[in-house]
């Protein structure tokens, strides 16, 4: 046990070099693998996180903005790295001196792009997205084979991709498909006129797993290489749940342990009543760790390997949790949030269920004051 620790993250690496070694396996080797790292490697711990990764053979890092661009940088120097999001105007000269690919959209940051480099003298690698449905990113499909042919023909502009995203691969295979069609499209219209990207890509993680056909020349996995599975309505192969291991655990302690008699209410807004005698203890994560607040009376965590219903308002640093079952629980106990505990496990789509939403919010929200800690696979 981290005596040291109220409340922390276990970062598993052997997991994530495992996952990374599976999606490598099914992607075949002729598929590149963007691993994408945003929002601190999906609150995993941005560089420690890349470091694992580049060890373990990702071919490119996918980032939401130039901070974490910078950080890749500081663990490994010349890894190709695509910013996923557009550029601000004012990012852009950073965006070409650090040599990040930008994601263009339109012959507006096309044209930016190409200044910047002339200014620079620095050729840019760029990707063009087409939005085949998406709605967020992304030239139209109509527009998409003009632009990239123009910017074919600019200097200092070098088409290093192309690319879209799906809007819902874990659930609508119709919708999906009708994106497939529409990026093969353009895809052709390209051929036709003699231009070859070298990449051309769609896949997020539900992608890969549902849609192998569209892997193309690269995929771009984030929840996977996390050990976690896109939840939708749309049935996973079977065959990927043994291979794929959550790589983050979170923990906390019991601080305190007390019996409580009917009618008892417990934490802000006395949003529960204690219907019979019961035990409660309190622990030392609240909101301000980023466990939901929404996770209030319904979410579950382990303790004693049971799993325990959460009692009342989740507050800013503690929480209560029912223990009437767990008969030696007492301060000092370890409590799970996510992760396993003697014969319980608890998922973070677990989580995203009592909280509505979904596990990738579960994850990004762990905050700053959550200590990481790394197991296993450690850097030579
Ligand atoms: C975040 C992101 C991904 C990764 O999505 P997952 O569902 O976590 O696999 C892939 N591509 C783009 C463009 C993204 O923004």
């Amino acid at each position: 046990m981290n005596s040291a620790y109220r409340c922390w993250a276990e970062i598993d690496l052997g997991a994530l070099r495992d996952n990374l070694a599976w999606l490598r396996r099914r992607a075949g080797p002729q598929v590149r693998i963007l691993t994408v790292v945003k929002a601190d490697a999906y609150g995993h711990g941005l560089k420690q996180i890349a470091a694992l990764l580049m060890q373990s053979g990702t071919d490119l890092f996918g980032v939401a903005n130039l901070t974490e661009a910078r950080a890749i940088r500081q663990v490994g120097k010349g890894w190709p790295i695509l910013m996923l999001g557009a550029c601000l105007p004012e990012e852009i000269e950073t965006a070409v001196r650090d040599a990040v690919m930008p994601t263009i959209s339109s012959m507006d940051e096309a044209r930016l792009f190409a200044s910047a480099a002339k200014r620079l003298h620095k050729p840019v690698d760029l990707h063009v997205k087409v939005d085949t449905g998406m709605g967020r990113l992304g030239a139209t499909i109509r527009d998409a084979a003009a632009l990239i042919r123009q910017i074919e023909q600019m200097e200092g502009l070098k088409l290093a991709g192309v690319y879209t995203h799906f809007a819902l691969a874990e659930d609508d295979p119709g919708f999906t498909r009708l994106q497939r069609t529409r990026f093969g499209q353009v895809i052709r219209d390209l051929r036709r006129t003699g231009i070859h990207a070298p990449l051309f890509h769609s896949n997020n993680s539900a992608g890969v797993l549902c849609e192998p056909r569209s892997n193309l020349g690269l995929v771009r996995p984030g929840l996977l290489v996390y050990g976690i599975l896109p939840k939708g309505r749309r049935r996973l192969p079977s065959e990927v749940a043994p291979w794929l291991r959550p790589a983050l655990s979170w923990r906390c302690r019991v601080s305190l342990v007390k019996e409580i008699s009917r009618g008892t209410p417990l934490s802000y807004g006395r949003t529960f009543i204690a219907p019979r005698k019961m035990k409660v203890a309190t622990l030392t994560a609240g909101y301000g760790d980023g466990y939901l607040r929404a996770g209030s009376n319904r979410a579950e965590v382990l303790i004693g390997g049971r799993r325990c219903r959460v009692l009342g308002r989740i507050t800013m640093d503690q929480m209560l949790a029912d223990v009437s079952a767990v008969p030696h629980a007492k301060p000092g106990d370890e409590v799970v949030l996510i992760g396993r505990q003697g014969d319980g496990q608890i998922s973070a789509q677990d989580v995203a269920d009592w909280c509505d939403t979904v596990a990738w919010e579960v994850l990004t929200n762990i905050s700053s004051r959550v200590p990481r800690v790394y197991r296993g696979a450690q850097a030579a």
